[in-house]
């Protein structure tokens, strides 16, 4: 008999992208490529790095459990108040941290059910019952959620744009959802990818936070380079915050990540160039993939998830022996599908050619099987 709890004993673990050294290892390769959990292909922000270097000296010192100089910093970027804001070991934490504050025992979490694997985890780890909706043209289909608000419901998961589809919710989609919504329910907008939006029709999340229950996520993870170095953070009123405060580990966010995550907001020419990259990476990625005869979910982050129409560990496995790291969706419950993060030009090239590879294709032919999803079609404005 095992002494672990009966919740703990059920769930499935997050499977991580897999690390670029474990497959060098493996399979003795010098060039890896890892495509596989959305980072920066450009590297950490070079003023973030300069700031790492100057504090390592003071890491004998614990971290300022207050984050003050960040926290102020933020406040004043995003037009709100230091106490506006929660600190957390990467978004990650955040999410465990708002469970643990809002969620009883016998309250329920709500979110779609192809999106973020850790809203689904981290209930779970924390025995809470989570109720997915199914996505409607990969895209979080909100009447659908708001029908299924009750009593019990607490929390609402938002990823925004979503992860692992790349869709997102609009503005005026996201006021229907809110009106009327009860009292008693607070809205997670969960943004690891705000930086990357092309879109015009995207929802200011911020701008709702004074007059709705809504929590806004964001990290350093993704556009700032600094996904090793864990953290991210909260905007909500301190009704909500206060207690966040309390519910988390005095030194949950480490010495280095503040002094980088301070730097890094001041460096507009890292982030530019970065959001530079992977638009144009994205058009590159589009076009091939067209060619390839492959149908893609259009995407308005840093990563698309292109349907195969074969099994997608197959394909990942393949081009796992050729030193590319994609991302399956096995967990995810997709299939057919493989997730790409965009890359530098040169990365983008390599995934491309060694795609062609493993699907066997010749160069100009196209694969022969039909796409089960048609682009066209999401592209038209279906999703
Ligand atoms: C990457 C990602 C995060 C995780 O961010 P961390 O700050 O690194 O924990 C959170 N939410 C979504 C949807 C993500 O894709």
């Amino acid at each position: 008999m095992s002494l672990v709890r009966k919740h703990i004993l059920k769930i499935d673990p997050y499977e991580a992208g897999k690390p670029i050294d474990e497959i060098k290892r493996q399979l003795g390769f010098k060039e890896v490529i890892k495509l596989a959990s959305n980072e920066n292909p450009l590297g950490p922000s070079p003023k973030a790095l300069e700031a790492i270097r100057k504090n390592l000296k003071l890491i004998n010192r614990y971290p300022d459990s207050q984050g003050f100089y960040l926290k102020r910093k933020l406040a004043k970027a995003l037009n709100f108040e230091p106490a506006n804001i929660v600190l957390g070991n990467g978004s990650d934490e955040l999410i465990d941290i708002l469970i643990k504050t809002f969620v009883e025992e016998d309250e329920h979490i709500l979110t779609a059910d192809f999106t973020f694997l850790e809203y689904k985890i981290i209930s779970q780890v924390k025995a809470r019952t989570v109720i997915t909706v199914p996505l409607k043209y990969f895209k979080y289909d909100l009447e659908a959620i708001k029908r299924k608000v009750d009593k019990k419901t607490k929390l609402i998961f938002i990823s925004n744009p979503n992860n692992p589809t790349g869709t997102y919710v609009t503005k005026y989609e996201l006021e229907e959802f809110m009106r009327d919504l009860p009292e008693t329910v607070l809205l997670v907008f969960d943004e690891a990818y705000n930086t990357f939006i092309d879109v015009n029709d995207f929802p200011n999340s911020l701008s709702y936070i004074r007059s709705k229950n809504v929590v806004v996520l964001r990290t350093f993870s993704k556009a700032y380079g600094l996904a090793g170095l864990r953290i991210g953070f909260a905007v909500a009123r301190p009704e909500f915050t206060s207690y966040m405060e309390i519910a988390r580990q005095p030194f949950n966010v480490n010495l280095l990540a503040q002094a980088a995550a301070i730097a890094a907001l001041d460096d507009k020419k890292f982030l530019s160039k970065s959001r530079r990259v992977i638009l144009e990476g994205k058009d590159y990625l589009y076009d091939n993939l067209t060619r390839l005869g492959l149908a893609y979910v259009p995407s308005v982050s840093n990563f698309i998830l292109i349907d195969l129409a074969r099994d997608g560990v197959e394909v990942f496995n393949k081009m796992l022996k050729f030193g590319v790291i994609v991302r399956d969706m096995k967990q995810y419950g997709l299939k057919n599908f493989i997730r790409v993060t965009i890359g530098t030009k040169k990365e983008n090239e390599r995934f491309i050619k060694v795609l062609r590879k493993v699907l066997r294709l010749a160069d100009g032919e196209t694969q022969d099987q039909f796409p089960t999803i048609k682009s066209k079609e999401l592209r038209r404005g279906k999703r």
